[in-house]
This record gives C-alpha cells, sequence and structure tokens, in this order.
C-alpha cells in the first residue's frame, strides 16, 4: 500500500495548488462558473466521462473500474459553492473577489474529491463503478435537492455514498463520526404582523405589532421547552425582528421577525412548522391584527446510516490507527448531504484540520473571515476515500 500513499501524496501537491487556485476565484449559490469549469478541464484532460450543468452548475463524473459480473456503484461527493464574506486572511491565495469567500473549504473539498477521481482514473483498482459528484449551492441553497429533484438518481444511479467536511475544531489528521443523527435539519421562517399604527401615547386606539411579535419570540421558546421531548434536540432563534420607523412616539403598522429552526428528528420538525404557523395566527388574533407566516425547509438531517459507518471506521483504522478516530457529538449545524443520505445509504465524516497555534487560519472556525482550509488534509482524505472505492467495489 506504500506505492498508494506516494502516488496520493504526489497528486495531492498538485491538488494544493488547484485548492489554492479556486480559493482565489469563490462563487456562491449557483454560480460557481469558476469551479466547475476547472473541474470539468481537469477531468477532460485525464479522459475521465462527466456531465456538467446538473442541477445549475454541478458536475459528475463516471469511472469504470474493472468490469465486474453484477455492476456495484459507489458516489462520492464535494461541494463547489463559497460565502458572502469578506475574507481577512492575507494569505497570498486570499479571494479576488470582494465580499466572497472559500470561508467552509468547499475549495478543498472539490480539490480533494478531483484528486481522488485523478488516482482512480490512473490506477483503476476497483470493480465496478465509482461516480464523483461536484454540488452547487450546498450553504443554504439547496443544490443536493436540486441535482436530485434534475434525475441524479436515474442518469447517474449509485449504490452508496460518502462525504466528508474538513473540521477545524478537531487536529489535523483525527477523523469524527457518529451513527444515526449527525447534523440537524435546518430550516428558515418568516412571519409578518399588520396592525394598526398610531400615536404611541393612545395605545387603545391602536394594535401594538411589537408587543405582538414579543409575545411570539417567547412563544416560540416555550415549543421548545415544554411541547418538544428533552430527549429530542431542537433550536428555534429570532434571529430578525424589523419594526418601526425611528421615531420614539409612533407604534408602527408591521414587523417582520425571521430565523431559524434546527431538528433532527422528521416528526419534530413537522411538529415545528405546524405549531409555529397556529401560535402566529392564534397571537396575532389575540391582539386583533393580521399575520402571515411561511416556513422553509432548507437542508434535512445528516443522518449515517450504521452499516456505512461501519465500513468507513474500518477505513480510517486500517489507514492510519484507531487513535485517529473519535466519536462525533452531533451538532444543530446543517448540511446538504442529508439528502443524499435520504435518498441512498451512506455516510458524512468530519475530519480534522486545527493546528497546534491557535491563531492559525487553520484553526479558525468555519464560517469566519480569518480562516483557510488545510491543504495537509488532502492526502489524507484522498487515502481514505480511495480505501473506501477499493473495499466496497473490490477487484479480486
Ligand atoms: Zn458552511
Ligand atoms: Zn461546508
Amino acid at each position: 500500500m506504500d506505492d498508494r500513499r506516494d502516488l496520493i501524496h504526489a497528486i495531492a501537491q498538485e491538488a494544493t495548488e488547484w485548492r489554492r487556485e479556486l480559493h482565489q476565484h469563490p462563487q456562491t449559490m449557483y454560480e460557481e462558473t469558476y469551479a466547475a469549469e476547472f473541474v470539468s478541464s481537469r477531468l477532460r484532460g485525464w479522459g475521465v466521462p462527466h456531465e456538467t450543468g446538473i442541477g445549475g452548475t454541478g458536475v459528475v463524473a463516471t469511472i469504470e473500474g474493472q468490469p465486474a459480473a453484477e455492476s456495484r456503484c459507489i458516489a462520492f461527493r464535494a461541494d463547489m459553492d463559497a460565502l458572502d464574506l469578506t475574507e481577512e486572511t492575507g494569505l497570498p491565495w486570499a479571494s479576488q473577489t470582494p465580499g466572497k469567500m472559500h470561508g467552509c473549504g468547499h475549495d478543498g473539498h472539490t480539490s480533494t474529491i478531483l484528486a481522488l477521481g485523478r488516482y482512480l482514473q490512473q490506477t483503476k483498482r476497483f470493480r465496478g463503478t465509482v461516480r464523483l459528484l461536484f454540488q452547487p449551492a450546498e450553504e443554504g441553497g439547496r443544490g443536493a435537492n436540486r441535482m436530485v429533484d434534475e434525475g441524479l438518481l436515474v442518469r447517474f444511479p449509485f449504490d452508496e455514498i460518502y462525504g466528508f467536511h474538513n473540521w477545524p475544531y478537531l487536529p489535523k489528521g483525527e477523523f469524527s463520526i457518529c451513527s444515526g443523527f449527525m447534523l440537524a435539519a435546518s430550516d428558515s421562517f418568516e412571519l409578518t404582523l399588520a396592525g394598526k399604527g398610531g400615536h404611541a401615547a393612545m395605545p387603545h386606539v391602536c394594535t401594538d405589532v411589537i408587543v405582538a411579535g414579543s409575545h411570539l419570540v417567547s412563544a416560540f421558546q416555550s415549543l421548545v421547552s415544554r411541547e418538544t421531548d428533552p430527549q429530542q434536540a431542537s433550536v428555534i432563534s429570532v434571529t430578525n425582528f424589523a419594526a418601526g420607523t425611528g421615531a420614539h412616539n409612533v407604534l408602527p403598522r408591521s414587523a417582520t421577525l425571521s430565523g431559524t429552526v434546527r431538528t433532527y428528528s422528521p416528526a419534530l420538525r413537522d411538529l415545528m412548522e405546524r405549531r409555529m404557523a397556529e401560535m402566529t395566527q392564534a397571537t396575532a388574533s389575540m391582539f386583533g391584527m393580521q399575520a402571515h407566516f411561511t416556513y422553509h425547509r432548507i437542508t434535512d438531517p445528516v443522518w449515517n446510516h450504521e452499516a456505512n459507518v461501519g465500513f468507513a471506521s474500518e477505513a480510517v483504522e486500517r489507514l492510519f490507527g484507531g487513535d485517529h478516530l473519535k466519536p462525533f457529538v452531533p451538532v444543530m449545524g446543517g448540511e446538504d448531504f442529508g439528502h443524499f443520505l435520504e435518498k441512498r445509504p451512506g455516510c458524512f465524516i468530519a475530519l480534522g484540520q486545527g493546528e497546534s497555534d491557535p491563531n492559525s487560519p487553520r484553526s479558525q472556525g468555519l464560517h469566519t473571515t480569518r480562516y483557510d482550509f488545510n491543504d495537509e488534509i488532502i492526502p489524507i482524505a484522498v487515502e481514505y476515500f480511495a480505501e473506501l472505492a477499493e473495499t466496497r467495489l473490490p477487484s479480486d
């Protein structure tokens, strides 16, 4: 296996250059044309068949290994989109686009899966088919859903799927995984209260949307604490409350509240959507005003399939030793990968990238302006995926 490690390290050196080039050209939500063209041109150069424009800017590559009597297929997924952030790393490869930044390391994920493609195309030490998915709009844009809606599973079928996320909160090279729920469903809501504004000194002839809205903020918190099984995690955060003209003596006619809802359980997700709508209407009626409530399901929970977590854990243990594998404590963050896991078995793994220096850009949190992907985890991640490909699709 040493020749494999050497080859992967050689490819990863090149992939570091790709990563830094991608980092300089961040694009968001279905505008990832630079990354898509970059991926496509590399695949073309290596003779890897692929299709572009899947789910907007998505790319799907297919690598046929050695012929198999009963052909099986596994998929590996990367995301390509950046964030609306202004980078403050000062690195030579910092973003060249003001207000856009690869602040979640998707430049690294794309380079890793591309490097995996280079390795698999060159070696083909597997029997069956591997697909590489380069998805757009992971950051709240439902890119995974759009790829599936546009026929991904019919046009490019696969039996299992694996993905990863760099994790600055863990030391470099340490993997972390769990069975079942790993990351939450991430939804958003928006509601408008429409009342009768007026003179702030004569509230009895007005209706007060600010008082009604304040009741709702606290009612939503009691939905979490009083109507939810304490064993089932959930979060409702009102993140915007817009009302008022700036005047101290005018009661506004309308207020808009919006925020995020996080859950793991599908039943609880349904309950939140239904009860938040009911509470909004009931509160509006209690205060004598109109209300309009909308709820948007954005990402599905990441629910790891137990058997696939077993395959993933064994791969890490074989390659790097059991001390490089830690149990993942579920968090309420969301990841679009959950939608693929709703359709096919598979698992998502976190790969540590933190350095001992807490000020290193590689140790900064995801979605912060001083964060940078750690290129040293590219060969580690490629080895992990290569091991999965070669053990899940064994060649003899
Ligand atoms: Zn992110
Ligand atoms: Zn991300």
